[in-house]
């Protein structure tokens, strides 16, 4: 089969090749792909800025129908929608953050895509505790983007833990930054998001959205937005997914005191960060990193209820073949979400 190989090591050596389509054990399932989301990790580690461990197929954020079910496998059937938790492909299941559904945090872990072979090809195969039935009638686009509507879920939800009536920030209009305005939108939350020049066209799909107000920060001044969205309080929460100094500045000056700052994005280095705005404000500062199992589970029932769609984040959908024209449209943030498929 095709597939989007890392081939070695180092900046670049990413392609298509021809690989052996994967045998599916008695204890494993097959899974065709029908759509796989690009994200920022394999852009990581198309330049070797994310640990990756070649030859590995690229992709992680899956959706795909059931091809093969092994003989010791029970309660799955092929044929069937489902989505695919790729980042816990090798974990040791022993240690403290296994046992409390922490994996993430597993010293030996090794997720899809990078660590082990990805769904940018034809055919993945699974474990079965990995596979998460899509509800019927969810577009399996749209079930694509499980993987970054999870993290959205675990930083907003589980972590923030915002409530009606809340006022947020979210800042980096990214795939990420849109996914937490969706989950806040649905909380009832007044919701500004901050971008940076260049982001035109994701805060105009932020205001789509349903945001309350949309900033171009290179124009205009957030703190003003703030002040008067806010009545002069400042947000209840702020979300950083841009990863840029000015943006986690323009989140901390954003948030009341006691209010919650949530860092959704990684920076590309240490930045200056500033410290004492935390003791002044008495902030409550957390770390949001991917989700857990349950974050999965809870975002099936998001799905299941209906009320959360998602398929005006896909923004093109492309073969197999046409990587290289969808990462650059990831790179000069020209799309939202853009979805690759193989070709028969
Ligand atoms: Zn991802
Ligand atoms: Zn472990």
């Amino acid at each position: 089969m095709k597939a989007l190989v890392k081939y070695a090591p180092g900046d670049g050596n990413v392609g298509i090749r021809d690989v052996e389509e994967p045998r599916c054990n008695e204890h494993q399932v097959k899974v065709a792909v029908a759509f796989c989301g690009i994200c920022g990790t394999d852009l990581h580690v198309l330049h070797d800025t994310f640990r990756n461990y070649p030859p590995v197929i690229l992709g992680h954020e899956l959706s795909g129908t059931i091809a093969e079910v092994g003989r010791g496998v029970t309660g799955l059937s092929v044929g069937e929608a489902v989505t695919v938790l790729g980042a816990t492909c090798v974990t040791c299941g022993k240690c403290t953050y296994c046992r409390s559904g922490n994996f993430m945090f597993c010293p030996i872990r090794r997720g899809m895509g990078h660590g082990v072979n990805g769904a940018f090809a034809r055919y993945v195969v699974v474990r079965p505790d990995q596979i998460y039935r899509i509800p019927a009638g969810l577009p399996l686009e749209e079930a694509a983007l499980t993987e970054p509507l999870a993290a959205a879920v675990h930083g907003v939800i589980e972590l923030t833990q915002v409530r009606l009536g809340d006022t947020a920030l979210v800042s980096g209009p990214g795939p990420i930054g849109l996914l937490c305005l969706k989950l806040l939108v649905a909380e009832g939350v007044k919701t500004i998001v901050a971008g940076a020049p260049g982001d035109t066209m994701r805060l105009d799909a932020a205001k789509r959205m349903g945001a309350a107000s949309v900033v171009d920060t290179g124009a205009q001044s957030l703190a003003e937005v703030v002040r008067a969205e806010t009545g002069a309080m400042g947000v209840d929460a702020a979300f950083e997914c841009a990863g840029h100094p000015a943006s986690v500045r323009g989140c901390i000056d954003a948030v009341r005191p006691m209010g919650r700052y949530t860092q959704v994005a990684f920076c590309a280095g240490d930045i200056q960060f500033p410290i004492n705005s935390i003791v002044s404000k008495q902030l409550s500062v957390a770390g949001s990193l991917c989700y857990t199992e349950q974050t999965w589970e809870r975002t099936m029932r998001i799905y299941a209820e209906g009320k959360l769609r998602l398929g005006d984040m896909i923004s093109a959908k492309l073969p197999l073949e046409e990587w290289r024209a969808g990462f650059d449209l990831c790179v000069e943030k020209k799309g939202l979400k853009v979805l690759l498929y193989p070709e028969e």
